[in-house]
């Protein structure tokens, strides 16, 4: 099932659970807007090439909408509008003053220079300008894109409106970027783990871990599990997987990478199958990377006996009842990997401010951001006795209906 698809069926499950009426329901799920750009640029070399951009805004009933902007061969319309609507229920799940968008470029950012990466930039926020700002929607990184491609819209965004710091997010720290935004996802991502274990009487010192990815989110989060003392069992990214029964030594790994070394060549473990990991004995398991990878075909397989949705959209629905049926507490994407978007949020509001916070100051607000939002998610799941994804759903879907109602919809 494709991630629109699917992100609709959760959706829509949420409004029966919660008896959204059926106007409102399909006006809630159509987007407030799906933009569709052209962006030629010349190449290095002299030729012209054009690539094709995305914007979809979903809903702004909330406040402003939000959402990264990614850089993939495999951006497409539809995939660019599941993970709109994703935004749209992340950032009411967290309580963020918030609407929900998504951007992408179709296009290979490894094959591509730098000053081509620019000029592709440049051209893509030229033909959103008008569309997008500080209290329209507010753009921000994701796979494929950093703070250096946040630094070159904010540049020419800036030309069109003037120095406008809040128009994008996840900007480096000298033009208004925020202490604590790099390792914010990742940072939820142990916070939220450490929610969901506590609860259940466990804790991360106690726990081992399979962590698929090792990028932003992944190597953040394998950071603070390991320095809480959680055993990482297995690792993998692009390049391959490893594993080590008595824990990987994350500390030693990142000296590895910082010398130029791949995963696969680190001597801290055993190197494994990729294709094994997520089936290896844990009891946490962490998507990093890629979307749809837990499917009806290997949920079976999987031993985990919790799941975080670091990563966007990794479980596939029928996957997810699988694993349900199994008894596997699945942590999902729409909370567990909202830390970004929180700090992202913490950074507007720091440049709205025009002052900048303490690092303490911002994880602090996370934390009590994360926390509360699973307590929330946690009251959703009692009163309606579902799975913390439907609890989460539930959450998001009710407070945008809420939100939406009250600025004046009838049926
Ligand atoms: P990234 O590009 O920094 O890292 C991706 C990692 O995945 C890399 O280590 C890469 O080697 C690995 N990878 C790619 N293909 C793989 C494969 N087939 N098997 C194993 N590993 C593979 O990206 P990121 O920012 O860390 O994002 C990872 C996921 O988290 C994405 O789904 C993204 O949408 C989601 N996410 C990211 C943020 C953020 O703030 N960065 C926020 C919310 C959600």
């Amino acid at each position: 099932m494709n991630a629109l698809a699917a992100t609709t069926r959760n959706f829509r499950h949420a409004c029966r659970l919660i008896n959204v009426d059926q106007k409102l329901e399909m006006s809630l799920l159509i987007p407030f807007r799906e933009i569709k750009v052209e962006c030629s640029i010349p190449m290095d070399d002299g030729s012209l090439v054009s690539y094709i951009g995305f914007r979809v805004q979903h809903d702004n009933s909330r406040g402003p909408m939000k959402g990264g902007i990614r850089y993939h061969p495999k951006v497409n319309l539809d995939e660019v509008n599941a993970l709109a609507q994703l935004m749209t229920w992340k950032t009411a799940v967290m309580d963020l003053p918030y609407g929900g968008a998504k951007g992408g470029i179709a296009c290979t950012p490894k094959n591509l220079t730098k000053s081509e990466l620019e000029r592709m930039t440049r051209v893509f926020t030229q033909k959103l300008q008008d569309l997008i700002g500080t209290n329209i929607d507010v753009p921000a990184p994701d796979m494929g894109t950093n703070s250096q491609t946040m630094a070159w819209i904010l540049d020419e965004y800036s030309k069109f409106h003037g120095y406008s710091p809040a128009c994008v997010t996840g900007k480096p720290l000298e033009l208004g970027g925020s202490l604590g935004r790099e390792s914010a996802t990742g940072y939820g991502v142990v916070i939220s783990t450490e929610a969901l274990l506590n609860e259940h009487g466990k804790s991360i010192k106690d726990s081992t871990f399979v962590i698929q990815g090792f990028g932003n989110v992944g190597s953040w989060a394998a950071r603070m599990i390991h320095e809480k003392g959680g055993k990482i069992v297995a690792l993998s990214d692009i390049t391959g997987a490893i594993k080590n029964p008595n824990g990987i030594d994350i500390v030693e790994l990142f000296k590895h990478r910082e010398t130029g070394g791949d995963l696969s060549d680190f001597n801290g473990g055993e190197t494994m199958d990729p294709d094994e990991l997520l089936f290896q004995q844990c009891d946490v398991l962490i998507p990093c990377a890629l979307g749809g990878v837990i499917t009806s075909g290997n949920a079976d397989d999987i031993k985990a006996q919790f799941i975080i949705e670091a990563a966007n959209h990794p479980t596939d629905p029928e996957a997810d009842e699988v694993l349900y049926n199994k008894g596997v507490i699945i942590l999902p994407d729409i909370y567990a990997n909202a830390g970004g978007v929180t700090v992202s949020y913490f950074e507007w509001v720091q440049n709205i401010q025009g002052f900048m916070w303490e690092e303490k100051v911002v994880n602090k607000f996370l934390i009590q951001y994360m926390r509360q939002a699973f307590r929330d998610i946690k009251d959703m799941c009692h009163t309606h006795n579902c799975s913390l994804r439907m609890g989460a759903f539930a959450l998001g879907v009710e407070r945008v209906a809420r939100a939406t109602i009250l600025r004046g919809w009838e049926a």
